[in-house]
């Protein structure tokens, strides 16, 4: 069944109005007609079981049928924080990592990012990415779709992360400690019915300099390896994040 996100604004007492794009997709891709059923989330906390009573070029209007348990949500709030590769990778491990879970994606400049920052055409980029979250996020029947924040400067990023339970900088000269040996301890000692927030921090295709390793240590992040292959940039997010999610039980064990 077909699943929009829509402003919560735009749901009433007993119908949910869906405008714009998401209405043309309606009735021009999947050729709905009234009556047809469909699932519509506002992002946060409702969604809706909800039957298709009006249909115009620019607005569906479906009445309430039933409210659903916010279901699609893991437990643990993911940052995952990626310095800027090039070309149009962030869109990969956007789409990706939306599927398998990520809460926000926090692009960041690091000593190596290769990509020219330039104001303008990321302010384009954010749309086009929130886009690429929001379709993500109703392919993946989630019932929130991740924010994706502006890109930061290496400040910004130390700043917010100093918010997180735990902070995993993938780093592939860190031989000793790998992920595992940091998620297995943690899982086993945090509470199911707390939320916790954990990043994932990954460098550029030139990866991260020894200082900012170390810089990031100071403040309370732990350099974990994925292992002993290289990972592309667009690969090692979806790798560490995949592993939270089986350590934290989103896959079954616990
Ligand atoms: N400097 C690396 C090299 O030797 O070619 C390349 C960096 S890698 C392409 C890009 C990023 O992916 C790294 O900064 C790191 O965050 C992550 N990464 C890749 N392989 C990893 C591994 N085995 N362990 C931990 N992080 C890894």
């Amino acid at each position: 069944m077909q699943r929009y996100f829509v402003e919560p604004s735009q749901f009433g007492e007993r119908e949910v109005a869906i405008v714009g794009e998401d209405a043309r997709h309606i009735g021009k891709v999947m050729r709905s007609k009234p009556g047809d059923k469909l699932i519509v989330s506002d992002g946060i906390s409702r969604e809706v079981l909800a039957e298709i009573t009006t249909m115009e070029p620019q607005q569906v209007t479906a009445l309430i049928i039933e409210t659903l348990a916010a279901s699609g949500e893991p437990w643990l709030q993911v940052t995952v924080a990626q310095s800027l590769p090039k070309g149009d990778k962030m869109e990969t491990v956007i789409q990706k990592c939306t599927e398998i879970g990520a809460s926000v994606f926090l692009p960041f400049l690091s000593a190596r990012t290769v990509v020219q920052y330039d104001q303008k055409k990321e302010e384009k980029r954010l749309g086009r990415w929130r886009k690429i979250a929001k379709e993500a996020a109703e392919q993946a029947h989630r019932s929130k779709i991740p924010a994706v924040e502006m890109p930061v400067k290496w400040e910004g990023l130390m700043a917010a992360l100093g918010s997180c339970d735990l902070v995993c900088l993938c780093y592939e000269k860190e031989h000793g400690q790998q992920l595992r040996d940091v998620l297995q301890p943690f899982a086993k000692r945090i509470d199911p019915k707390q939320t916790y927030k954990i990043a994932v921090v990954v460098g550029p295709e030139g990866g991260f300099s020894e200082e900012e390793v170390r810089e990031a240590e100071a403040k309370g992040a732990v350099a974990v390896g994925l292992g002993r292959r290289i990972l592309r940039t667009e690969t090692a997010a979806m790798a560490a994040l995949t592993c939270i999610m089986y350590e934290s039980g989103e896959m079954g064990g616990i």
